[in-house]
């Protein structure tokens, strides 16, 4: 039977960290929507593409194919035939993925890979519309958060670690505009789903994430 795990909440609250572990221990496949929109984006930047024009973005749109596939349970994103998954991550193209993420277009491609995915395996997908507008009939829906400081610190220690040069302050302003804009757009804006479980991260460990959420999964699962 498949069943289904739907995890929204803003930018930095650990969302993939814990949906990925969650998924591995629980025998599901993890799905990072983020990812897509974030492939969206490097084929806007790398095209040179303006986001708010709406005839270039359409026609963007048009020629935009994108395939998910695993390889050892690790997803990639293959962007009209070439593997980009490396180049997603970078701060800029998550900044320039809440601008692509506004455009209606772009959104009912993406909803609609999703969905498929969702279709054929039990998933753990997580993004910022999955309980109210992918999956709304997910079998549990979680709606994750942490201070915005705290979100800017694990940013920061994750780049840091990666020995990647940051600004806290300037991580930290950047986790506010994108909460700003993936709350605010028209379209599918981040917002918890009324029947979405509220898990605040700020005083948890990963360790403690999951089995929270697993513990919910067993309940029921049982129930
Ligand atoms: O989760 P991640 O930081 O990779 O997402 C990048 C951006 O993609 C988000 O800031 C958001 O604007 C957009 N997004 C979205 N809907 C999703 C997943 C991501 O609008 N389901």
């Amino acid at each position: 039977m498949i069943y289904n795990i739907a995890i929204d909440g803003p930018a930095g609250a650990g969302k993939s960290t814990i949906a990925k572990l969650t998924a591995k221990e629980l025998g599901m496949i993890y799905i990072d929507t983020g990812a897509m929109y974030r492939a969206v984006a490097y084929y806007f930047d790398a095209n040179d593409i303006d986001a708010c024009d709406e005839s270039s973005a359409k026609s963007a749109c048009d020629n935009i194919d994108i395939d998910v596939i695993y390889e050892n349970g690790v997803q990639q994103i293959i962007l009209n035939g070439e593997n980009i998954t490396p180049k997603l991550r970078m701060e800029a193209i998550g900044k320039m993925a809440s601008k692509v993420a506004k455009i209606g277009c772009v959104r009912e491609k993406l909803v609609d890979i999703q969905r498929n995915l969702a279709k054929k395996e039990s998933v753990i997908m997580d993004g910022r519309d999955i309980g109210t507008r992918v999956l709304p009939d997910a079998d549990i829906k979680i709606y994750l958060t942490a201070g915005v400081s705290v979100r800017a610190k694990r940013r920061y220690d994750e780049l840091a670690a990666k020995d990647i040069a940051c600004d806290i302050k300037e991580i930290e302003e950047d986790i506010k505009n994108r909460d700003y804009e993936d709350m605010h757009r028209k379209i599918s804006p981040l917002r918890q789903a009324e029947d979405a479980l509220l898990i605040d991260t700020s005083d948890m460990d990963i360790r403690e994430v999951v089995d929270r959420i697993k513990s919910i999964y067993e309940e029921r699962r049982n129930g």
